[in-house]
């Protein structure tokens, strides 16, 4: 069987590549220019691509319109991932207009040109779509019944300038997500989108080993730049923010994994959105953990303030803390059986990768 994943060449998509060639898929991945896919074709994927199981299809620009026709042609399945994750770009036509019309584009696409052979779309969006700050500061733990109205909220109300990236990037997913719904209660009654048969996955921040190695740390995806960041010391103590968003990590394996479940089971997870999320992993405890580590670092890592907003050795689903917001990842675990990838070994195998850039 044939699986399409956009962007291949991306943190979370090269990891969700490899766990379908894993499982016996034929790869096809789609990415802005063949180059980029290199690294991936001669290094992680090498076997697989020796035996004639890897294509990649360039899609020099995702927005225009068939973009995708050509790369879904005779897919059993469609990973949808490519979306800016950026947080240098600055404008909603940097960041929403592409992930909409990427999304949208690939939906349309999968509908007219993949074929009736065709029995899921999974498409990575994100717990941006999902959680917002809460205004009075409550306890709160969200679930896939929550939207995050508040990001494009502010996006409208800054007229599209001087938006914070967080809030740029949550609109962009928020709205993306949307387009996805809307094109499921558009397209209900063909026949051929039964077929096409969305389904959301709504990570958390994302940590874990990439498989992609850049020559460069700067070319590191964003979420795993601040572990770097901090294994390195290029932050200092008080840039150590307390949390990144709700504070919750996952695994880019388990990331991985929940994708290539939810195309292989269809029935379950058609038309649903799940919360991917390990537990509680805020930069504090990835700097206390690499210091307790790498004993040799210790002065260079930033301190914050040791053992702050955690509780160590508690990972997993975690609830809300007094004024905290906190996620549930309970949908997904119930449904897939998935035991997480716990947040020691997530953030070790990470900086494994890492030490090679000090
Ligand atoms: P990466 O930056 O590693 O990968 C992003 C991919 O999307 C790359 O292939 C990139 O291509 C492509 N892309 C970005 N912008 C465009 C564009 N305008 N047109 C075409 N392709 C584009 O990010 P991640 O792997 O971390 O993220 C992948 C997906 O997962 C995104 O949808 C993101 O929103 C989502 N996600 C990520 C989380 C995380 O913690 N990392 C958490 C939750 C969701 P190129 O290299 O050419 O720029």
């Amino acid at each position: 069987k044939t699986v399409v994943v956009s962007g291949i060449n991306g943190y979370i998509a090269s990891v969700t590549g490899l766990e379908a060639l894993r499982k016996g898929y034929t790869l096809v991945g789609t990415c802005r220019s063949r180059a980029k896919a290199e690294p991936l074709l001669k290094g992680a994927y090498a076997e697989f691509a020796d035996a004639g199981r890897v294509r990649i299809v360039e899609v020099v620009d995702m927005t225009k319109e068939g973009a995708f026709d050509e790369a879904v042609k005779g897919a059993h399945a469609i990973i949808h991932t490519a979306s800016p994750i950026d947080f240098t770009l600055k404008t909603p036509s940097q960041v929403i207009s592409p992930a909409i019309a990427g999304t949208v584009g690939i939906l349309h696409s999968a509908l007219r040109h993949a074929g009736p052979q065709l029995s899921a779309l999974a498409v990575t969006s994100s717990v941006a779509a999902i959680a917002s700050p809460k205004p009075d500061g409550s306890s709160y733990t969200f679930t896939e019944e929550d939207w995050n109205n508040y990001a494009e909220k502010q996006v409208e109300e800054a007229g599209g300038v001087d938006i914070p990236p967080n809030i740029l990037y949550g609109a962009s997913k928020t709205a993306a997500e949307r387009a996805i719904w809307a094109f499921r209660e558009k397209e209900k009654a063909s026949t051929l989108c039964r077929s096409v048969s969305p389904r959301a996955l709504n990570p958390t921040v994302v940590y874990g080993p990439p498989i992609i190695s850049h020559s460069d740390p700067a070319s590191l995806n964003e979420t795993i730049k601040p572990i770097y960041a901090i294994f390195s010391g290029t932050i200092t103590d008080g840039e150590l923010p307390a949390k990144i968003g709700t504070g919750a990590y996952v695994d880019v394996r388990d990331v991985a994994a929940a994708h290539v479940w939810a195309i292989e089971n269809p029935a379950a997870s058609d038309g649903q959105r799940y919360i991917v999320a390990a537990g509680l992993g805020p930069p504090q405890a990835i700097a206390d953990l690499i210091r307790e580590v790498y004993p040799e670092r210790g002065p260079s890592i930033p301190l914050g303030n040791p053992g702050e907003g955690y509780v160590k050795g508690e990972y997993g689903w975690f609830p809300a803390e007094a004024g905290g917001i906190a996620l549930s990842a309970k949908k997904l675990e119930e449904a897939m059986g998935i035991k997480w990838i716990k947040f020691d070994k997530c953030i070790l195998d990470t900086v494994k990768c890492l030490e090679k850039y000090l």
